[in-house]
């Protein structure tokens, strides 16, 4: 699947995309596909070589594929990252990472596979809790199907690869609609970020959440835009964009080596 094809789609499919930048991404494919044989995309923005120990941060877009301005501001920060400014940390970005729900039509929240890869993380409980909470809490709602056991889909697969692999000190994560701002990990949470405020939303069985902040204990923040198909203004994911070095510079940066 070409980037111009990536990049088309999505304007198709969401209001005031702008597809340059996009275009301009130069995403390379990783090794495993997707369920439906769509490549899992991402991109490096390496630290300067000035840097010896450079604090690594994990951005992930368009778990939820319905969530299409998760995607869009993503390669909004792309543009960012590609001014080289930056570069006091390494950077590993990961616009979609559920390109089956995605280009769906229309564009689901699960995967190919009708499983709702943000309950689809081997946290600890899974086995004991993440079918059980489906079946009771959400009376088995079919959005957030957390699949047949533990890391049973390839995209998870794919992203708990790249938490073991990377070793980011953090991780963000992107989704939409419900405007406000989440975060799991033993570190102080970012207040507001842009127009997102603090409120936190619970922990789901098998969510990355629960996996990597609760279990791995490295700090997630997930991002809720407040409309999934309307990409933010360049000013709001620039803000957010903003807010986000602030919190990183002053509770990232400092962190002791953990390796
Ligand atoms: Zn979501």
């Amino acid at each position: 699947m070409a980037a111009e094809t990536i990049c088309r789609g999505l304007s198709e499919r969401l209001q005031n995309f702008d597809a340059q930048p996009c275009r301009d991404a130069e995403l390379a494919p990783a090794k495993p596909l997707s369920v439906g044989k769509r490549p899992l995309l991402y991109r490096d923005f390496p630290a300067t070589a000035a840097n010896v120990a450079p604090k690594r941060v994990l951005i992930l877009g368009g778990i939820h594929g319905d969530e299409l301005s998760s995607v869009a501001v993503v390669f909004q920060w792309i543009e960012l990252l590609k001014s080289g400014r930056y570069d006091r940390y390494s950077w590993r970005v990961l616009p979609l990472t559920n390109p089956d729900g995605l280009f769906a039509r229309p564009a689901t929240r699960v995967n190919a596979r009708g499983v709702d890869l943000n309950r689809n993380f081997p946290s600890p409980q899974w086995s004991s809790q993440a079918l059980s909470y489906w079946k009771d809490k959400t009376r088995g709602d079919k959005r957030r199907y957390p699949g047949p056991e533990a890391a049973s889909e390839p995209e998870t697969r794919w992203i708990v690869e790249q938490i073991e692999q990377y070793q980011p000190d953090a991780i963000i994560t992107v989704h939409a609609p419900y405007g406000v701002l989440d975060f799991d990990g033993p570190q102080d949470p970012p207040k507001k970020l842009g127009y997102l405020r603090l409120q936190p939303l619970g922990v789901y069985p098998g969510s990355l959440g629960d996996y990597a902040g609760l279990s791995l204990k490295l700090p997630v923040i997930t991002l809720e835009l407040p409309q999934a198909h309307l990409s933010p203004s360049a000013s709001q994911s620039g803000r957010i964009w903003s807010d986000l070095l602030v919190w990183l510079d002053k509770t990232i940066a400092k962190q002791p080596a953990a390796r």
